[in-house]
């Protein structure tokens, strides 16, 4: 019988609000939800898995765009209430859930009609550039997954500890040297076909990221840089900051790939 346990995270629908999104650059319909730490355990049973034990927590709320997905923190508390998914106006939920929101966003909601306008500040325009790849930051880290691979360096340090002792085996005598063999031998062939099969899940995952960020991110930031309408040169600039500053955006995606997804929508 194999026991299981495991941690995930599960998002509750509670309903709709109304509020700014940043990558629509307008007030939006979202989707309100509470995020729950899962944690389940029990055991498989002729390949049936038989949960023994389900505990959940509640961690937080996001909010998620329903007209470009895009999802971010979210205070439930800010709301004045929360209407249940029906197919209420944006007028009638923006009175219904968040009514003084055209007042709260007011300066953000100028600000937007002045970029539509093509008569934003000069100096303001990198602080509206970057916005989008910082409120896309914590999508593409969770995408991306953690890139800590402590595993692979304990594979690595087996391989050069199995390819030592097979050295020194040959300067041991031989009831000795025979045992050092097979071990280092076992563990060298070990070592290498573990690191083989994580190395072909590694390029997997980096084709499966590569897939992600053109379906997912790239339209994202395509749609949010459009008003702005910046040059390549602007985009390789605005690259630079998020490289200085070491972001998970500036690591993996492809500038060049914004400046297409650009083209396609002039
Ligand atoms: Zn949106």
């Amino acid at each position: 019988m194999l026991h299981f346990r495991e941690t995930s995270e599960q998002a509750d629908i509670v309903g709709l609000v109304a509020d700014f999104c940043p990558i629509c650059r307008d007030i939006r319909p979202f989707t309100l939800r509470k995020i729950l730490k899962v944690k389940t355990s029990g055991f498989i049973l002729v390949a049936i898995p038989v949960v023994e034990h389900y505990e959940s927590t509640e961690v937080g709320c996001d909010r998620v765009c329903n007209i470009c997905n895009l999802d971010l923190p979210a205070i439930s508390a800010m709301y004045e209430s929360v209407e249940p998914v029906t197919g209420l106006t944006l007028d009638e939920l923006v009175r219904e859930t968040n009514p003084e929101i055209y007042k709260k966003a007011g300066e953000r909601l100028a600000l937007e009609e002045r970029i539509r306008s093509g008569k934003l500040e000069s100096d303001r325009r990198r602080e509206f550039l970057l916005e989008p790849f910082r409120v896309l930051e914590h999508r593409i880290r969770k995408i991306r997954g953690s890139d800590r691979d402590s595993l692979s360096r304990i594979l690595v340090g087996a391989l050069i500890l199995s390819i030592a002792g097979l050295i020194v085996s040959s300067c041991v005598p031989h009831p000795v040297k025979d045992a050092l063999q097979t071990i280092c031998g076992l563990g060298l062939a070990g070592s290498l076909l573990a690191l083989i099969v994580r190395g072909c899940g590694r390029l997997n995952r980096k084709a499966k990221l590569g897939l992600v960020l053109r379906s997912e991110i790239y339209p994202l930031l395509g749609r949010a840089l459009k008003p702005l309408n910046p040059s390549r040169e602007e985009i390789m600039d605005v690259f630079q900051d998020l490289r200085r500053e070491r972001t998970i955006s500036g690591l993996v995606l492809n500038p060049e790939s914004i400046v297409a997804e650009m083209d396609c929508l002039r």
